[in-house]
Parts: C-alpha cells; sequence; structure tokens
C-alpha cells in the first residue's frame, strides 16, 4: 500500500485517479479547495478509511503543515480550474495554484523523496504554428490574452519543476494533456463535449464557436487516467515531459455533427463568436508516450461519446 497524496481531487480528473487508486488498495490523502470542483464528486468514497480529504488551497504554504503529510510514497499535483470559462474567471488563483501550489507540493515530494507528477497542458504549446505537436515544440502562447493565466501558468509550472528535477534530484514527471472528457466534467463546465451532449440531451442549440472548423483531439479519461499511472510508475518518465492524450483529430463543427446523431437529439447548431486566441489546431504527437510508457489509447471518440452520453442521461434525467 502506497501512500499517496492527489491534489485537485474532487475536480474531473482527480477524482477518477483518486478513485482508481483506492480501487488498488493504496491510501489517497485527496487535497481540493473546491474552488472548480465538487464535493458530490467524492461523496462515495468519503468514509472510506484509506481516503483523508482536506478542504484547502494548494497554493497556501500552510499545506505543508498538514500533520497527515508525511512519509509520501507519490503526489499527483492536478489542482488548478482548467475549463477557460472557470481559469478566466480566476486568473489570479489560476496563477498561483501553477506556481506557488507546485513548489509547495515539489517541496514536500523533496521532503519525503516522493515521486511527483505535475498536470501540465497541450496549451503550453498556445496556438500551435507545427502539427501535429511533439514535445520539443516551444510554442506559441500569447502573454496578453484571456488564455494566458492558464497557459503561461502552466509553462511555469513547468519550469519549477525542471528546477526541482535538475537542482534537488526530484523524481518529477510532467504530463501535458490534451482535451480529455468524460461525464465526469460538470453539466456546466463550459467545456466543449459538456456544453454539447448536455445541449444535445436537453433540446437546447448546440453551441459551435466560430465556424466550427477548429480543430481538437479527445481522450476519454480512462485512457488518461491509465497513461498517468504509467507515468508515475516508469523511472524512464522521470524528468521527462510527456503528451498525454489522442490523436484522433476532429473540428468542432464534426463533433456537434457526431453528439447530435448519437443522441438523437433535435437541438439546432448555432454558431458563435469565437473567443480571442482560441488555437485553430491541436493534435498530440503520442509517439514519446508510446516509447516510455508503452501507452497509446483504446477509446475512440464515438465509443467514449457513448459512454459519456448515457452517463450524463442518467445524471440529467434518472438522479436528479
Ligand atoms: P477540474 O476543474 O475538474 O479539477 C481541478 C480541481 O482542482 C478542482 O476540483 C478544483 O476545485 C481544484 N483546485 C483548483 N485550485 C485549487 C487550489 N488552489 N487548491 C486546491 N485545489 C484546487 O479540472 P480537470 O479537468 O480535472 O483538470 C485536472 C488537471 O489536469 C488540471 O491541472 C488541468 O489543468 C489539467 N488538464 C486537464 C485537461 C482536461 O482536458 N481535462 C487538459 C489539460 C490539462
Ligand atoms: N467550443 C465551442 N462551443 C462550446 C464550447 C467550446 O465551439 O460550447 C469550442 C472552443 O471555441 C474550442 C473548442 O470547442 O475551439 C474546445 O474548447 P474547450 O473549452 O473544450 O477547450 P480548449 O481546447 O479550448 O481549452
Amino acid at each position: 500500500m502506497k501512500k499517496i497524496v492527489v491534489t485537485g481531487a474532487a475536480g474531473f480528473l482527480g477524482s477518477h485517479l483518486t478513485k482508481n487508486l483506492l480501487e488498488e488498495g493504496h491510501f489517497v490523502i485527496g487535497i481540493d479547495n473546491l474552488s472548480t470542483g465538487k464535493q458530490s464528486n467524492i461523496d462515495d468514497i468519503l468514509e472510506n478509511e484509506n481516503f483523508s480529504f482536506y478542504n484547502l488551497d494548494v497554493s497556501n504554504n500552510e499545506v505543508l503543515d498538514l500533520p497527515e503529510l508525511t512519509n509520501i510514497d507519490e503526489i499527483y499535483h492536478l489542482a488548478s480550474p482548467a475549463s477557460p470559462k472557470f481559469y478566466q474567471a480566476k486568473p489570479f488563483e489560476t496563477i498561483a495554484v501553477n506556481t506557488i501550489g507546485t513548489q509547495n507540493m515539489l517541496e514536500l515530494a523533496m521532503r519525503w523523496s516522493a515521486k511527483m507528477l505535475y498536470t501540465s497542458t497541450s496549451e503550453a504549446y498556445g496556438d500551435p504554428e507545427v502539427h501535429p505537436q511533439p514535445e520539443e515544440y516551444r510554442g506559441n502562447v500569447n502573454t496578453w490574452g484571456p488564455r494566458a493565466c492558464y497557459d503561461e501558468a502552466k509553462r511555469l509550472g513547468e519550469v519549477y519543476c525542471y528546477e526541482y528535477y535538475t537542482r534537488y534530484n526530484v523524481q518529477v514527471k510532467v504530463a501535458r494533456i490534451f482535451n480529455t472528457y468524460s461525464a465526469g466534467l460538470r453539466n456546466d463546465d463550459g467545456r466543449v463535449i459538456s456544453n454539447f451532449v448536455t445541449q444535445a440531451l436537453t433540446g437546447q442549440d448546440i453551441t459551435v464557436y466560430g465556424d466550427g472548423s477548429q480543430t481538437r483531439s479527445f481522450c476519454y479519461v480512462d485512457d488518461n487516467i491509465r497513461a498517468l499511472k504509467l507515468m508515475m510508475e516508469k523511472d524512464g518518465a522521470t524528468g521527462e515531459i510527456i503528451n498525454i492524450g489522442n490523436p484522433d483529430e476532429y473540428t468542432i463543427l464534426e463533433l456537434a455533427h457526431m453528439v447530435k446523431r448519437l443522441t438523437g437529439s433535435n437541438s439546432k447548431i448555432t454558431f458563435h463568436p469565437l473567443p480571442k486566441d482560441d488555437p485553430k489546431v491541436r493534435r498530440p504527437d503520442i509517439s514519446k508516450a508510446k516509447r516510455i510508457l508503452g501507452w497509446e489509447p483504446q477509446i475512440d471518440l464515438e465509443e467514449g461519446l457513448k459512454r459519456t452520453i448515457e452517463a450524463y442521461r442518467e445524471k440529467l434525467f434518472v438522479k436528479n
């Protein structure tokens, strides 16, 4: 049994990861300030004797004084708003959690010789001019725009990881995650799959921003969680940045039509202004993940969407 810290444990990816680690018999300490996550994501594990939950801000240094944070084996640092809707509403918190929060977790990793995984993002590439994006591509990020608080904070988070790895030999790994989804996303999360599926199921217009020709590559949550755990496990991933995503690329308009077809919805597809600095294309080069982790996604978009639609249907119409 390992003692594992998961920050952002009440969020979309953090709650999936936490439950998966508990199922494997580990002891998990979840830390989350519930800024974008929801306690309802972890209600079913709060009574689990192998789970401790702290409603705390990881950017606050006091987190390091938590008495339970001793003899830690692994740290997954996922805490951060991730949806453009939320990080743009909380720019300073987003910057803090990815910089000071990352440093706090690196300090903890150094103190207990723990391994640490930091979840960075494909947004580190900004609006990319190289396609698909390999890890060596240095990106095209606008510092003077609405996405900068997230993109640049994540890039600086990577810098903290680099410094602790090279100076102090902290066993750190950086996952650059590309758009990941499941029905674990809040219905009001604002990200495209939760918006489109919620809209299609409730008969609202499906809101395509711009003309829908921009592309994204969508990874189902189970594939992502498997990759994060492999990164933690493999020594070859230490001191490395690795893209984690599904390389199948779709335009947003194709996605809208696919959601409409799979839900059997009568919703209209409507067009709205494209947000500033919205990346025109995005697709991971995953050759490094294949080589170091022996990983590639197994769930294609149609299959993942079917699962997502069924679970959202239940969430929207059965449980409530
Ligand atoms: P999410 O918003 O559902 O979860 C993030 C969690 O972090 C939330 O529960 C939130 O309350 C918590 N949090 C935020 N600030 C905090 C703070 N200061 N202290 C403690 N907790 C805090 O987002 P997600 O999609 O689960 O993303 C998880 C991580 O993965 C994030 O770091 C995100 O940047 C990264 N990521 C996700 C995707 C994706 O497609 N899901 C893509 C790229 C990167
Ligand atoms: N998008 C859209 N309609 C929506 C939400 C998002 O057309 O209701 C578009 C958005 O402009 C972007 C893509 O879908 O081009 C993915 O957006 P999301 O917010 O999910 O994540 P991003 O990849 O931009 O961080």
